[in-house]
């Protein structure tokens, strides 16, 4: 069974390149009926805060990135971490270094001056227990890493990284007060989780070789590495502040909703053809490392609406207004009442046509959101100048007897523009401005449907007089 894991350090926001990895990870696991687990990588206690952890959750629930299973603390397993430093020492796969501060201080010096590798060699791998000071001496663990030869990192993205072992060294397992590094910490945890594929930012190809150490040394089966790209801005460059939102959670409040993020967020550094805009069963479906690329994703804002706006179209409209609703909330707004929540649903098919976000789409939805007396805007109060406001109060009875249907609205007003020797599209403008208070707004039909008669009646009423 395929089990993959996110493992972000909560030191912040969950960051759009963090959200990614965890996006490839869960798409993995859930296209092959695997699963996702969650490590929160707490380990540097300076800098790991719970707002930042809280951070982090709430923003893959957003993107709708649930994990399996409790989130796991890296912090809470440093016994274990520790266990295992030990088995290595027992097994003789690590070793006490009693070397001090000033004798590893002392060799890098000497090493610089001779033109040698500053490695640290440690003078305790191969020294006689016997000749240990004893365990009250301030002493590390180190693994004794294989000198010769190089470790092959077969990594699924970048192909075999072939890294010389004497460029790594006997690195310290456990420090001086017992406490684990962060190496021991994610080789371990990797292992216990049963984690079969470990997706991740290629700024930890390194770390990699390293880990592979530990795995080896214990005889544990490797999992397979997918190291990814990093994300650059549509520049090219690093990505930065400067190239717009970082946080996950500002496109949220920027109004983007979570499956076209979703469907962008895979598009960065992955490909399926040429398919752009897909639903989340088809990124399941397709979704496979084979299509992850081997250099570096542009940011491409326009691409993000485009998607949005497609996702948005293509959304069921009960499904629309509840992440509206999650909107609004996110943003601190009013939530809406039910009256506006039923009306923006009714008028949900004319509404997402052409919105990429959801302020766009409230904004869209402006003739719904006003309450009477519509204020209207300079252009619409232009429109309703006194030969206009006559014909709204003439075309006002009309509609009162009406058939509330498209085709019998267009007929009624049709016939009352031709009365006045105009063609119904010189009406349309006194319409909008007085149902909508603006000029720019869905068809006068379809508002007239959506807001139903006797809104739409008391409205031309308001503006009439
Ligand atoms: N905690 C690391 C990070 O946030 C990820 C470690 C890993 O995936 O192995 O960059």
């Amino acid at each position: 069974q395929v089990v993959t894991r996110f493992a972000p350090s909560p030191t912040g926001f969950l960051h759009i390149g963090g959200a990614r990895t965890a996006l490839f990870n869960w798409l993995y696991a859930r296209g092959r009926g695997g699963k996702f687990l969650l490590r929160i990588e707490d380990t540097d206690r300076a800098r790991s805060t719970p707002e930042a952890s809280r951070a982090i959750l709430d923003g893959l629930a957003w993107l709708g990135l649930g994990h399996d299973g409790e989130a796991m603390s890296q912090a809470a397993r440093a016994d274990r971490h520790a266990e295992v430093a030990y088995q290595l020492l027992a097994a003789g796969r690590a070793y006490k270094c009693f070397a001090t501060q000033d004798e590893i201080e002392a060799f890098r010096e000497a090493a610089r001056a001779e033109g040698r590798s500053t490695l640290y060699q440690s003078p305790w791998r191969d020294a006689d227990p016997a000749t240990h000071p004893g365990d009250g001496a301030p002493h590390v663990i180190r693994i004794k890493a294989p000198r010769d030869g190089a470790t092959v990192i077969a990594d699924a993205v970048q192909g075999d990284v072939s890294i010389r072992n004497d460029q790594l060294d006997d690195m310290v397992l456990l420090r001086s007060d017992g406490t684990p590094v962060y190496m021991l910490a994610v080789a371990v945890d990797d292992h216990d989780m049963g984690v079969t594929h470990v997706i991740r930012g290629d700024d930890h190809l390194n770390n990699a070789a390293r880990q592979m150490l530990i795995y080896r040394a214990m005889g544990w089966p490797l999992p397979v590495y997918a190291h990814i790209p990093l994300i650059h801005g549509p520049d090219g460059k690093k990505l930065s502040k400067r190239h717009g939102a970082l946080g996950v959670d500002e496109y949220q409040r920027m109004g983007y909703p979570a499956a076209g993020m979703r469907n962008y967020l895979a598009r960065l550094g992955w490909s399926h053809g040429d398919d752009e805009f897909f639903t989340d069963a088809q990124a399941r479906a397709w979704f496979d490392i084979t299509g992850i690329g081997k250099s570096p994703a542009r940011l491409d804002f326009r691409k993000l609406e485009n998607l949005c706006g497609q996702h948005i179209a293509a959304t069921e409209d009960a499904a629309l207004l509840h992440e509206l609703q999650g909107f609004l909330a996110a943003t601190g707004a009013q939530p809406l009442s039910e009256d506006k929540a039923s009306l923006l649903e009714r008028g949900m098919y004319c509404l997402k046509d052409r919105a990429k976000t959801f302020p766009e789409l409230l904004d869209k939805a402006a003739f719904i959101m006003a309450d009477r007396p519509i204020e209207p805007d300079g252009r619409a109060a232009a429109q309703l100048d006194n030969v206009s406001r006559g014909i709204l109060t003439e075309l006002t009875p009309h509609l009162q007897n009406a058939t509330w249907s498209r085709d019998s609205l267009e007929t009624v007003a049709t016939a009352t523009a031709e009365r006045h020797g105009i063609k119904f599209g010189k009406l349309a403008g006194p319409l909008r401005a007085a149902l909508a208070g603006r000029t720019a707004t869905p068809s006068v039909f379809d508002m007239m449907l959506v807001l139903g008669r006797e809104e739409t009646i008391a409205r031309l009423t308001d503006a009439a007089c």
